[in-house]
């Protein structure tokens, strides 16, 4: 039998059920596991070991009154961007890097309710703005499968952590492709739910019409396990949907037969690593081979898909980080030369240089004079990126496509051209400007070993039906049962 660590959530919750193994005991082990990896990955930036352990104690205590649960005292952690009641919360950034959270977003009190252990927070590139995690102001994290290279981002280190078995499940959020990227590059299934399945009350905001907050595990099924707990409507975001709950965990058996897949054109061509290309398109033969339809579509205007995006998330980014001015939250420097001394100088040494980049960007493509020329252009564009998969939903159910271009890349490779950090993400984006569900799961591996993403995106709302397509194929491939030697 896999040790504990390394098991399913929903196994691991039968042990504690059947009374083979405490909360306390899989947590001790789990915090010991961190002890002895963390070194190498630097997946967390706060732990909370003594918090966890006696959550995991009260976890047994539930438990003993009979109560039961697939979290019910099973350890997991949460990327720094989600608030945590008297946990620092950083978003890997200097300007907050002493901010301890005054409340616990909606997902972290779902989960709490669920009995979950909150083993600490997890590294990301400072604010979310990334794809390789090295734009975290407290250092990399580190790939597990090869210390070499980058982890993906922003959610690199909830990635990671999962990964190398340091938790569970891990919440990660995506903007742009936070969640998917970093989960192929780290060898793990991540969901990025449809815009609005989620709550982002208590979420720091980066782009406020793009960002979700998801689960991010080893297998499909507990990534359904996490998001049927976190998902529904929440009064406290507007824009969260009132579009009841499925069971995401007891619709993973949907069959397959009738199911139509589409396969876009443009995301087998150029720039595509050749082993990326070969092992999604033989999971697409996969499919095929189980009856599933596939037709090829085209999505014209996802070459526009990374420049629309610089511009509207940057454009929100400028808005929400406004916020950071010293006076309400984190960092404050040279109070006494003058307010706006005080703010200049905050931002100046408390954001980092992409952040500072997206900011200027931002606010550039929001002025006056040039806001009709990018910002309302950018988001004429959208829309046309979203027609763009209306249309392959006339002819088909799931999208599918390579999560990332390449395999995880070297640490240092892309972080002097911003522009080839930011076309990393040139499959993840369109999902996002287009509002829908989309997740990445593990396919293949190339000759360096390392993991390989098949990306599946779905209509509005249709999350249950990504799931069970997405576990159908894990189940008959063996790649969730490959972990990193560390
Ligand atoms: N890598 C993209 C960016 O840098 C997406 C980030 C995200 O999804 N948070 O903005």
């Amino acid at each position: 039998m896999l040790e504990p660590i390394w098991q399913p959530l929903a196994q691991v919750a039968k042990e504690l059920d059947a009374g083979r193994l405490s909360s306390v005991e899989l947590t001790t082990q789990v915090l010991h596991h961190i002890e002895a990896t963390e070194p190498k990955i630097h997946s967390f930036l706060t732990l909370t070991p003594e918090t966890a352990l006696e959550e995991a104690r009260a976890a047994d205590e539930r438990r003993a009154r009979g109560e039961r649960g697939p979290l019910l005292g099973v350890p997991i952690a949460v990327k720094d961007v989600i608030l945590t009641k008297g946990v620092r919360t950083t978003a890997a950034s200097r300007i907050l890097e002493n901010f301890v959270a005054p409340y616990d977003a909606t997902v972290i009190r779902r989960l709490r309710e669920a009995g979950a252990v909150f083993l600490g927070k997890l590294n990301c590139d400072e604010f979310a703005m990334g794809s390789s995690t090295e734009n975290s102001a407290f250092g990399p994290t580190y790939n597990p499968w090869n210390l070499q290279r980058v982890p993906g981002g922003s959610s690199g280190g909830s990635a990671a952590a999962v990964a190398a078995g340091q938790c569970f499940a891990a919440l990660g959020t995506d903007t742009g492709g936070s969640i998917r990227q970093p989960a192929a590059c780290c060898g793990i299934v991540g969901v990025k739910p449809s815009y609005g399945r989620v709550s982002r009350y208590g979420l720091i905001a980066y782009a406020s019409s793009f960002d979700q907050i998801g689960p991010m595990a080893r297998t499909v099924a507990d990534c359904a396990l996490v998001l049927e707990i976190i998902a529904g409507r929440d009064p406290r975001d507007a824009t969260s949907a009132a579009q009841p709950v499925p069971r995401y965990s007891a619709e993973l058996e949907r069959p397959l037969r009738g199911l139509r897949l589409a396969l876009p054109q443009e995301c087998f061509g150029e720039g595509v690593q050749a082993e990326v290309r070969d092992a999604v398109l033989s999971a697409v033969r996969w499919f095929e081979s189980q009856g599933v339809a596939v037709v090829e579509t085209s999505l014209p205007h996802s070459r526009y898909a990374v420049p629309t995006y610089y511009l509207v998330a940057t454009a929100e980014a400028s808005s929400n980080l406004a916020r950071y001015d010293g006076v309400r939250f984190g960092l404050r420097l040279a109070e006494e030369a003058g307010l706006l001394t005080m703010y200049g100088r905050t931002r100046a040494s408390g954001f980092g240089a992409e952040v500072k980049r997206r900011i200027m960007l931002g606010t550039y493509a929001l002025s006056a004079g040039y806001y009709d020329a990018y910002y309302l252009k950018a988001l004429k564009v959208r829309t046309l990126v979203r027609r763009d998969f209306e249309a392959a939903f006339t002819r088909a159910d799931v999208v599918a496509m390579p999560t990332a271009p390449t395999t995880a890349f070297r640490l240092g490779e892309k972080t002097g051209d911003p522009l080839q950090m930011y076309l990393s993400d040139i499959f993840t984006i369109a999902a996002n400007l287009a509002g829908l569900p989309a997740l990445s799961l593990p396919c293949g591996f190339d000759q360096e070993g390392l993991p390989i993403g098949l990306q599946l995106v779905g209509r509005p709302f249709q999350e249950a039906q990504l799931l069970a397509a997405a576990h159908a194929y894990e189940q008959a491939h063996p790649w969730k049962s490959q972990h990193p030697s560390l």
